[in-house]
């Protein structure tokens, strides 16, 4: 499957600092906002700064330091949230099965309330 970049996708916009946003936390290679919809009472999105569509775009196309930099910055987010001993949750939806809204990777986590059981 090739791996189309559309950089004039919203999350493209706010790394580019065209429209603002709620930072949380900005690594080297990676940022993490406040949803602007949020569905729990922590909502945040972390994203990777290079291109990448997908989870599998990002595992197969980015350097170590970037991968590295991503999972390390969620944790650092779910940390500064103060949500590990409550729970939380992570989410990425991917393409259209996935109901993916935003072309470039994002995990949401959500927290601050039960969640619920979910599978699909
Ligand atoms: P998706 O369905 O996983 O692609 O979710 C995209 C998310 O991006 C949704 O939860 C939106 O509320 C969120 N979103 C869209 N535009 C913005 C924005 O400008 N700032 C922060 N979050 C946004």
């Amino acid at each position: 499957m090739p791996f189309d970049y559309d950089d004039q996708n919203i999350f493209a916009k706010i790394l580019r600092g065209e429209i603002p946003n709620d930072t949380v936390l900005e690594t080297e290679h990676s940022l993490a906002f406040r949803d602007i919809q949020p569905q729990a009472p922590v909502h945040v999105l972390v994203i990777p700064k290079g291109p990448y569509v997908s989870y599998d775009h990002f595992a197969q196309e980015a350097t170590e330091a970037e991968l590295v930099d991503y999972v390390r910055a969620i944790g650092e987010v779910c940390r500064m949230e103060g949500v590990e001993e409550d729970g939380f949750r992570l989410i990425s939806n991917a393409g259209r099965n996935g109901v993916q809204e935003v072309p470039h990777l994002h995990v949401h986590i959500l927290a601050g309330r039960p969640l619920g059981r979910m599978l699909a």
